[in-house]
C-alpha cells in the first residue's frame, strides 16, 4: 500500500546489530492523519522500526523521509526533525527533579524560545486535556503510573509535534491504570493526529488503527485494517500469533 503523499515514508530499510537483523527490507508509507498500530512478537524488530522513525537508531540500508526530512541525509537538521516527531515510551522517563508543569515547558522554552507565560498557559490546556489539571505543581514521584505516563504524552504534546509515536505505553502499568492512558490516546487519534503505535492492547488497535500492521523476524509480514486483520489474516504466521494473544 502506498498513499499519495505520506507523511512518513520507510523504503527498503534494513538494520543490523551485528549479526543480528533487527529490521529487513521494511517498507512503510504512512499518510497524514492516519494511525498505525504495529503488533508482533517480542524481538520482531517493532521498536527498532519506530525508533529509525525519530532517527534515534542508525539504520544499515534504505531510506526514511518524516515530512519532507530525509532522516539519514548527512544534512538533516534533526533537531528540526524532533520537534516533529513525539515519542512516548514504554518507560515514562520524566524529568524527576522537576514539576509537572516544569516537565512540559521546558523544551518549548528551550528549543523554541516560547516565552515563559505561553508555555505555562499551554502546559495547563494540556494538563487539563489528558485529565489532570491539578496535577501541575507536583513532582512525578507523588503521580501514579497512569499519570505519569499522561504527563509524558502532554510533554510530547507541548512540541506541538505532526507525528507522535508511541512504543507500548501502558506495557509497564498495573491494568487499573491502562484504561486512563488508551483513552487519552484514543482523543488525540480523533482529533486526526499520525500516529504509529506499538501496543499490545488489541481492543485499542481494533478501535482507533486504521491500519495493523504485523511483525515477525525484522519484517513486515501482513498489514490490514483491523477488520479483516483481525477476522481474516492470511499469513500463517499471523495466524498463530493471533491464536496465542486472543
Ligand atoms: P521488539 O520491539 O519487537 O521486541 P526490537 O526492535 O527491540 O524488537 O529488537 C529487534 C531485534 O534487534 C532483537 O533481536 C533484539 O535483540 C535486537 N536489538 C534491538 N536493539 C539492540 C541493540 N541496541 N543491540 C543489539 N541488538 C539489539
Ligand atoms: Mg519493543
Amino acid at each position: 500500500m502506498s498513499p499519495a503523499n505520506p507523511i512518513i515514508r520507510v523504503e527498503n530499510v534494513s538494520k543490523h546489530f551485528d549479526t543480528v537483523a533487527a529490521l529487513s527490507e521494511v517498507d512503510l508509507f504512512i499518510e497524514p492523519g492516519e494511525k498505525v498500530v504495529i503488533i508482533g512478537p517480542s524481538g520482531s524488530g517493532k521498536s527498532t522500526l519506530l525508533r529509525t522513525i525519530n532517527r534515534l537508531e542508525s539504520i544499515t540500508a534504505g531510506s526514511i523521509v518524516v515530512d519532507g526530512f530525509d532522516l539519514y541525509s548527512p544534512s538533516v537538521d534533526i533537531n528540526k526533525v524532533r520537534m516533529e516527531v513525539g515519542m512516548v515510551f514504554q518507560s515514562f522517563n520524566l524529568f524527576p527533579h522537576m514539576t509537572v508543569l516544569r516537565n512540559l515547558t521546558i523544551a518549548p522554552q528551550k528549543l523554541k524560545k516560547m516565552p515563559v507565560a505561553e508555555a505555562e498557559a499551554m502546559a495547563r490546556r494540556l494538563l487539563e486535556k489528558v485529565g489532570i489539571p491539578d496535577k501541575a505543581d507536583v513532582f512525578p514521584v507523588k503521580l501514579s503510573g497512569g499519570q505519569q505516563q499522561r504527563v509524558a504524552i502532554a510533554r510530547a504534546l507541548a512540541m506541538s509535534p505532526k507525528i507522535m509515536l508511541f512504543d507500548e505505553p501502558t506495557s509497564a502499568l498495573d491494568p487499573e491504570m491502562i484504561g486512563e492512558v488508551l483513552d487519552v490516546m484514543a482523543a488525540l487519534a480523533r482529533e486526526g493526529m499520525t500516529m504509529v503505535v506499538v501496543t499490545h492492547e488489541m481492543g485499542f488497535a481494533r478501535e482507533v488503527a486504521d491500519r495493523i500492521i504485523f511483525m515477525d523476524g525484522g519484517r513486515i509480514v501482513e498489514e490490514a485494517p483491523p477488520a479483516k486483520f483481525f477476522t481474516a489474516p492470511e499469513h500463517p504466521r499471523t495466524q498463530k500469533f493471533l491464536e496465542q494473544i486472543l
